[in-house]
C-alpha cells in the first residue's frame, strides 16, 4: 500500500505523570475538528476515558525472541556472547533466554554456527482504534513487560496512514525510550508544566530532550497562578515561549477528574484551546 502525504504531528509531553498532558490532549483534540488523537502513554492509557467509544478495533504487537532448538545446539555460547542485552545465560549446561530483555536485535541468531535458534512471536500488547468519531488511537502494554516502545513504534506506523492530516499525540511521561520514540516525527510539542519547583526542574529537563531531539515547542503552564510561580518566572528569563495558561481552578479539576471534556462546557477554557490551537497552526503552517 502506497504511503499518504505525511501527517503533521503535535506531541503533547511532559518531564512527569500527572501534570495534565491527557487533560491538554483531549481538549486541544475536543477543538480542532479534523485531528486524530493519539496516547501513546501505553503504560497507563487514560485519554479514551473522556470519549463514549462503541466500536474501537484492536490488534496485537508482537516481537520477536529467540526460540531454541534443543537437538542443534552444543553449547558453544556464542549467541550468549552475542546478546549485548543480558537476555541469555547458560546455567547449569542449559541456555536460558529471557524473553522479557530480549529486544529482538536477532544477533544471537545471527551468531549461532548451528543453526539452533529461530524466531518466535509473543505479544506484548495492542493497539485498540476507532474507525468513527471521535477518532483516537491507543496503546495498552500487558502487564509485566519491560518495554512499551514496540507499541509506540506500531502507533507511529498507524499514525502515518491514518486518514487525518494531524495527529494529536499524548507522550509518555518522564525522558525514556518510549518518550523518544513517541516523538519520532514529531512537527512541534506543546510542553506541559507546573508552576512549582517540581515542574520547573521536569521542564528543564524534558527542554533538554527537546533541544536534543530539535523539536520546536512552546510551554503551556497547567495550573497557573500569578503567585510564586518559577515556571513563569524562568521562562521570562530564558525568553521562552509560554503559548497558553490554564488557570488554577478546582472546578476544572473536577471536572476532569469526572472525564468530562472542559473545553466542551466551559466558554473560557474552550477559548483558551481554540487559541492554542490557532497557534499550533500558525506553527504548522495549516
Ligand atoms: S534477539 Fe538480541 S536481545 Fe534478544 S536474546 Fe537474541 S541477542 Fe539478545
Ligand atoms: S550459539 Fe547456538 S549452538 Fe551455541 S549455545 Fe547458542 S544456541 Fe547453542
Amino acid at each position: 500500500m502506497s504511503e499518504q502525504k505525511p501527517k503533521r504531528k503535535v506531541s503533547v509531553l511532559s518531564g512527569k505523570g500527572g501534570t495534565g498532558k491527557t487533560f491538554v490532549s483531549v481538549n486541544l483534540f475536543a477543538v480542532m475538528t479534523d485531528a486524530l488523537y493519539v496516547d501513546t502513554d501505553i503504560e497507563e492509557p487514560n485519554g479514551f476515558f473522556y470519549f463514549d467509544i462503541e466500536d474501537a478495533e484492536s490488534e496485537d504487537v508482537t516481537i520477536f525472541v529467540p526460540k531454541l532448538n534443543e537437538k542443534k545446539c552444543d553449547g558453544t555460547q556464542a549467541c550468549v556472547n552475542a546478546c549485548k542485552f543480558n537476555a541469555m545465560a547458560f546455567i547449569d549446561d542449559e541456555l536460558m533466554i529471557f524473553d522479557d530483555l530480549c529486544h529482538s536485535c536477532g544477533a544471537c541468531i545471527y551468531a549461532c554456527p548451528n543453526d539452533a535458534l529461530s524466531k518466535k512471536y509473543i505479544s506484548v500488547g495492542e493497539i485498540k482504534e476507532t474507525r468513527n468519531n471521535p477518532r483516537i488511537m491507543w496503546g495498552e502494554m500487558k502487564p509485566g513487560k519491560e518495554s512499551g516502545v514496540p507499541i509506540v513504534e506500531r502507533l507511529n506506523e498507524k499514525i502515518k496512514t491514518s486518514g487525518e492530516s494531524l495527529a494529536i499525540v499524548d507522550s509518555p511521561p518522564g525522558i525514556g525510550c518510549a518518550v523518544i520514540e513517541a516523538m519520532r516525527d514529531t512537527d512541534y510539542a506543546i510542553l506541559v508544566a507546573e508552576p512549582s519547583l517540581f515542574g520547573l526542574h521536569n521542564m528543564k529537563m524534558t527542554i533538554k530532550l527537546l533541544d536534543y531531539l530539535d523539536v520546536s515547542y512552546g510551554i503551556l503552564i497547567n495550573k497557573y497562578t500569578d503567585e510564586d510561580n518559577p515556571v513563569s518566572d524562568y521562562a521570562k528569563q530564558e525568553k521562552l515561549p509560554v503559548i497558553a495558561k490554564i488557570p488554577y481552578d478546582r472546578t476544572i479539576a473536577k471536572m476532569n477528574a469526572q472525564g468530562i471534556i472542559v473545553a466542551d462546557v466551559d466558554k473560557k477554557i474552550r477559548q483558551i484551546f481554540v487559541d492554542l490551537s490557532e497557534t499550533i497552526r500558525e506553527e504548522l503552517t495549516l
